[in-house]
């Protein structure tokens, strides 16, 4: 590999599922990689495992949801690795719940996590970012962005608005050369399914076309293109992965 030799990429909630996924195949093709997470023992086993396998990463502790915590991690990057080249919004968390079921808490839990957090990342990237050669964002959405369910209303929301937060942020860097687009998985095998209930789950199995839950590194190679330069013309896009979920 090699297609992101000379990027520098923070990935948020890359301690586990889809983020480690990311950061390991980032790092195999030539990325150095800070991963970001509040999960310090796990994220730090994932750097390890890089740096075992010859790659270059490193943990730094991040909470989404604290713009001090973003501005430390975008530091810690620029002094370990010299520069910011690539954001990754990848860290999520997903609660059940509808009209009648969703609490305050719950809500304002997973709009800080999913929605808040993407903001706040890029925020704290940008001036790397604008400095950088080949700057990239991209924000893990999901197909619940554009497709219901009737037990997910925060989640929903969280990740409908990632989506044009996207696609607005695309807009305003499209001339400084900070290319901003949007994954939308389907359903992956990683633990953020164990919050799922397991009748729903059943559910959303039924629906996939191909048959088969999908594996991290199938999102993770979306990712790898939308961070590479092989996508220099595609800003404000959104890629979906899913097994044909969204098509049927
Ligand atoms: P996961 O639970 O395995 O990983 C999520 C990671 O985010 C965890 O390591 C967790 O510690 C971290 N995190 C949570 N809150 C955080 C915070 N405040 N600050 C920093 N890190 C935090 O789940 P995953 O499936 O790998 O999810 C990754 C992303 O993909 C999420 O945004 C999720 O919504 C999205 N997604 C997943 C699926 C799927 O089926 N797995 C489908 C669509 C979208």
């Amino acid at each position: 590999g090699g297609r992101l030799t000379g990027k520098v990429a923070l990935i948020s909630g890359a301690a586990s599922g889809l983020g480690a996924a990311e950061a390991a195949l980032f790092a195999r093709e030539g990325a150095r990689v800070v991963i970001g997470d509040v999960q310090a023992e796990q994220g730090q086993a994932v750097a390890d495992a890089i740096v075992r396998g010859g790659g270059q990463a490193a943990f730094i502790t991040l909470d989404v949801t604290e713009a001090a915590s973003w501005q430390a991690a975008v530091r810690f990057a620029l002094s370990r690795f010299g520069a910011l080249t690539t954001l990754v919004n990848n860290a999520g968390i997903f609660r059940m719940g509808g009209v009648m079921t969703t609490t305050q808490q719950s809500w304002s839990d997973v709009i800080a996590v999913n929605q808040t957090g993407p903001l706040l990342g890029m925020q704290a990237a940008a001036p790397a970012l604008l400095a950088a050669k080949g700057a990239a964002i991209v924000n893990i959405s999901s197909i619940y962005a554009v497709t219901p369910s009737p037990d997910a209303m925060a989640y929903h929301a969280s990740k409908s608005a990632l989506l044009m937060m996207s696609r607005a942020a695309a807009l305003e860097f499209a001339r400084q050369g900070i290319r901003v687009n949007t994954i939308l998985p389907g359903r992956i095998d990683t633990p953020i399914s164990g919050d799922i209930a397991p009748d729903q789950l059943a559910a959303v199995n039924r629906r996939i076309p191909m048959g088969w839950t999908g594996d991290p590194i199938d999102i993770a190679q979306g990712a790898l293109y939308l961070a590479s330069d092989d996508a220099r013309y595609v800003t404000g896009a959104e890629l979906i992965i899913d097994g044909g979920w969204y098509a049927s």
